[in-house]
C-alpha cells in the first residue's frame, strides 16, 4: 500500500522477484486492458482518467480471476489491491477459498511534496493519462478517504509493516527486505 507515487509498482517487482511469485498490479492490468481496447478496459478507462476508483465489483472479479491462474498458486504479491474496505472483505473471502493467507501488508510512506514531484516527473517520462495535476490531486484525496483507513485494519491484525519510502530505490528495497526478514540477493 501507499499513496499514488509512493513507489509501490517499483518495489512490488523487486519483492515479487525475490520470492519468485507474481506481482499482481490492478493498475497495470487495467492499463493493459485499456491499451488492448477490451470491454474491461473500456469500462475502467473512464474512472481511471478521472482519478476515480474503478467500481469494486469490476476490480474484485478481475483479482479473483487473476489469483486463480496457475502461477499464483504458490503465492502472490498484490500491488494496488485492496484499496477499499469492501475490497478487504472480498480478498479475505477469496483467499479463504484458495487456502492462501496474508503474510504481511507493506505500506510505503512518503511526504506529500515529494509525491507530487515524482508524479509530475513520471508524467513527463511515461505520459500516463492520469498523471495530470488535477487527476493526481483527486487520486491523493481518494487514497486518504478510502484507502488510508485500511492501514489501521491491517495494523490491528498485526500484519502491517511501515516502510519509509524516501530515498534511493535500492535503499527502500533493502528496508523492505530487512522488515520482511529476508536476505537480499546480491
Ligand atoms: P496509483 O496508485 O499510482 O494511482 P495505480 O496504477 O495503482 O496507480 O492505479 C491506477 C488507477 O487504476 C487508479 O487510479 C484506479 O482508477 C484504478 N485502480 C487500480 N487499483 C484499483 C483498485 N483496487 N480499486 C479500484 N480502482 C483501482
Amino acid at each position: 500500500m501507499g499513496p499514488p507515487g509512493a513507489g509501490k509498482g517499483t518495489q512490488a517487482k523487486f519483492v515479487a522477484q525475490h520470492f519468485g511469485i507474481p506481482a499482481i498490479s490492478t493498475g497495470d492490468i487495467f492499463r493493459a486492458n485499456v491499451s488492448e481496447g477490451t470491454p474491461l478496459g473500456k469500462e475502467a478507462q473512464r474512472y481511471m482518467d478521472a482519478g476515480e476508483y474503478v467500481p469494486d465489483e469490476v476490480t474484485n472479479s478481475m483479482v479473483r480471476n487473476r489469483i486463480d491462474e496457475p502461477d499464483a498458486v504458490p503465492g502472490f504479491l498484490l500491488d494496488g489491491y485492496p484499496r477499499t474496505l469492501a475490497q478487504v472483505e472480498e480478498l479475505d473471502g477469496m483467499i479463504g477459498f484458495t487456502g492462501h493467507r496474508l503474510d504481511a501488508v507493506v505500506v510505503l510512506t512518503v511526504d506529500d511534496d515529494v509525491l507530487v514531484e515524482r508524479l509530475l516527473q513520471r508524467a513527463a517520462v511515461e505520459g500516463r493519462a492520469d498523471d495530470t495535476e488535477d487527476v493526481v490531486r483527486r487520486r491523493q484525496e481518494l487514497y486518504g478517504e478510502q484507502t488510508a483507513p485500511l492501514i489501521e485494519v491491517y495494523r490491528d491484525r498485526g500484519l502491517l509493516i511501515e516502510i519509509d519510502g524516501l530515498g534511493e530505490v535500492d535503499d527502500v528495497t533493502q528496508r523492505i527486505f530487512a522488515a520482511l526478514d529476508v536476505i537480499p540477493e546480491s
